[in-house]
Order: structure tokens, then sequence, then C-alpha cells
């Protein structure tokens, strides 16, 4: 099958028990076995439950992989993949990496005794020289956020293969629509499903998916044992967003597309980062592993007033103010003040974050008027 119809269909089948061509939500705890032990599969619903069932197996199609487990929150979901470490264990990940798991490492599995190395992950040489013995995990993400830094899926699965560790990648900002990590040799998929996957901003929820048997069966067993599972009415709210995925991408593509090249010709931006345009410093690996380029674009005002771009985030009309992103309404986001506002300045204009840079999601809505309001706010 291709991508869309296994968006519509991977995974859903009728309700055995009425033909119900949507999967029901199945609110129950608990399901009655007619002997102890004697049971049609699901015994308690951390465990399992139908909804979450149908929605895994979907993410795991979508995935290419044979297996999707899913999570009450994307952090949830990253929590999981620690778990499989033990103290002494050393993780490589890349130093820009979303603010919450780089909290999560820092502020809570260094305190169980994982060692976290946070590297420029584009530049694959200074992977490997922090790889090492007690390497068991390499933990990527791309595009990152928010100078949409493209890392080589490809060559970091090589250098995870060489030392015999997991390789893992959060692909929430590229979604199985444009690129998908575990065909380029990574052994697990992460998403914050929270962003496009859910795609109408009205769920949390995480996710994994993985090929490997073994590998599912120990992270299903964290899963059940930690026990940071969705319930089933957001299972089936993501089922119902999964069935336009396809279509949806494909317009915050095209609208991603059109606002970068404006952008690039306003006398007011000064720098556009969108992995698209042959000027971005990773367009290359970005032509090869992905699709498409996704709607996230960021860029920066011409000058370096952080009023400038305060006057931009507070004129707009149809992009509102907000965190997150991946929904099919158009959201900007100031890193400086908001997601990133937590890194010391020196630091983040070490690593490319201006005051001025301005983050947008670009939505499913009529692009020329999204430009029209851009245009309006930058005046
Ligand atoms: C939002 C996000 C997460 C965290 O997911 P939640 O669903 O908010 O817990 C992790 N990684 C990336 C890239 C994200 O954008």
């Amino acid at each position: 099958m291709r991508f869309g119809t296994k968006a519509i269909h991977a995974g859903v089948e009728p309700d055995p028990a009425t033909g119900a061509i949507m999967t029901p939500i199945y609110q129950t705890s608990t399901y009655v076995q007619a002997a102890p032990g004697d049971h049609k599969g699901y015994e308690y619903s951390r465990t399992h439950n139908p909804t979450r069932t149908a929605l895994q197996n979907a993410l795991a199609a979508l995935e290419n992989g044979r297996h999707g487990l899913c999570f009450a929150t994307g952090m949830a979901s990253i929590d999981a993949v620690i778990k499989l470490l033990k103290p002494g264990d050393e993780v490589v990940s890349t130093n820009d990496l979303y603010g919450g798991t780089y909290r999560l490492f820092t502020k809570i599995f260094e305190g169980f005794g994982v060692k976290f190395h946070f590297v420029d992950m584009s530049d694959l040489r200074k992977v490997e020289e922090k790889v090492n013995k007690n390497t068991r995990l390499i933990w990527a993400e791309t595009p990152t956020n928010p100078l949409l830094r493209i890392l080589d899926i490809a060559g970091l699965a090589a250098i995870a293969k060489k030392q015999g560790c997991i390789l893992g990648v959060d692909n929430t900002f590229a979604t199985p629509y444009l690129q998908n990590p575990l065909d380029l040799g990574a052994d697990l998929v992460m998403h914050s499903v929270t962003k496009y996957l859910g795609g109408h901003s009205d769920v949390v929820m995480g996710a994994l998916i993985v090929k490997d048997d073994e590998l599912a069966e120990r992270l299903a067993f964290i899963q059940n044992s930690s026990g940071a599972t969705p319930g089933p009415q957001d299972c089936f709210l993501v089922l119902r967003g999964l069935k336009t995925l396809h279509l949806r991408m494909q317009r915050h593509c095209e609208n991603g597309e059109a606002i970068a090249h404006w952008l690039v010709k306003h006398p007011k931006v000064d720098k556009v980062y969108w992995p698209g345009l042959p000027t971005h410093v990773n367009h290359a690996v970005a032509a090869r592993q992905m699709r498409g380029f996704g709607g996230m674009i960021s860029f920066t005002l011409k000058g370096d007033d952080m009023a400038d771009a305060t006057r931009v985030l507070s004129s707009t009309k149809l992009f509102t103010l907000a965190e997150s992103l991946g929904g099919v309404e158009s959201l900007l986001g100031h890193p400086a003040s908001m997601t990133h506002a937590s890194i010391p300045r020196e630091e983040r204009l070490a690593n490319g974050l201006a005051d001025t840079l301005i983050r947008l999601s670009v939505g499913v809505e009529d692009v020329q008027d999204l430009i029209d309001d851009l245009d309006q706010a930058l005046k």
C-alpha cells in the first residue's frame, strides 16, 4: 500500500462486535474473563486497549515498522527509551535538542548515572569522537528546532551499527510522510503525536515505532510497568487525525515553500531557515533523505532589535502566538523569549538563535491569506 492508502486503512478493522467502520472508543479499564486466564487478549487497559492497539498498528504501518507503542506524551515515550539503559551507560545526542528532551536527559536521567554527550551531529566525525564502548544509544532529532538543521540518518545508522548500539530518531518535525528513519537504518522512531500526527491541536501523546521484535518486547514491558499510556478517547482522536495526514502534509509543504520563498525576498527579513531552500546549510542531505521539506520555517529580521520581533509577533492576526506546532492552524513563536529562554543569551547567540528569530508553524489555510498577514505584520 502507498502512503495515503495506509493513512486511511492501515491497522484499523471494522469492529468485530458490530461492524462499526470507525474503531470505537473502548472506554473500559478491564475485560471479563470466562475462567482465570481465559480472555480475548485483553486483561487490563494499562497493558492493552483495543482503540490503542488500532492506533499502534496504524503508526507502525506508516513508519514501515513492525511494532508501535503509544504513550501519554512525547516525553513519556523518550522516558521509556532511556529506561532501556543502566547506570554507566552513555548516550550521544545533538546539541540543539528539543528543550524538554534536554531537560529529561540532564535533570532526571543524569541523576540515575546515565552519561549524556551533546555534539553538533551534522558533523558525523563529532559523533564518532564521542562514541565509545559504553555507548548504548545515539539519539537524533531531524529537522531540529528552531534552526531546521538536517542530520544524516543513514550516516548516524552506520556509526550505531559499528558500535552495536541503538539509533533513535525523533521524527516529530518530518512525520512519516516526509521521511522514514527505519528505512534509513535507525532502530527506533519517536513521535510527539501531539504535533502533526494528531494534527488538530487537541491531544497530547507520544509514540515509538520499531522493527525488531525483542526491542519491541522490552519497550512494551517498560510501557506497561511505568504505565504512562494514553486513554482510548485520545487514541480515537489521533486515529481520526491520521486519516488526513497525507492531505495536511501536502498542504503544509506547499504553503511552507510559498512562504519561505516570499520571506527570502522581503526587504525586512535577514535569514530564512527552511530545508527546501538551496541556500540552507544541509539542503543536500534534506533533498536526499526527505520527500518534501515541511511547513516549519524560521527567519530573522534585519538589525538585532528584539523589540522589532516583538512588534511582528503581536501584530499578526491569522498566525497566533503559541508554543507547539503541527496543527492545521498557523502558529508563530519567539524562541529567544519562549522555548529557548532558559538558555543564557551568549550561548543562544553562539548557536545562531538571534534575538529577532521568529519560528513559523505554517498551517493549511489559504496561503495568500497567510502571506497577507505576515506582510501587514512586517510593515
Ligand atoms: C513537542 C516535542 C516533544 C515532546 O512531546 P510532548 O508530546 O510535548 O511531550 C519532543 N520532541 C519534539 C521535536 C517536539 O516538538
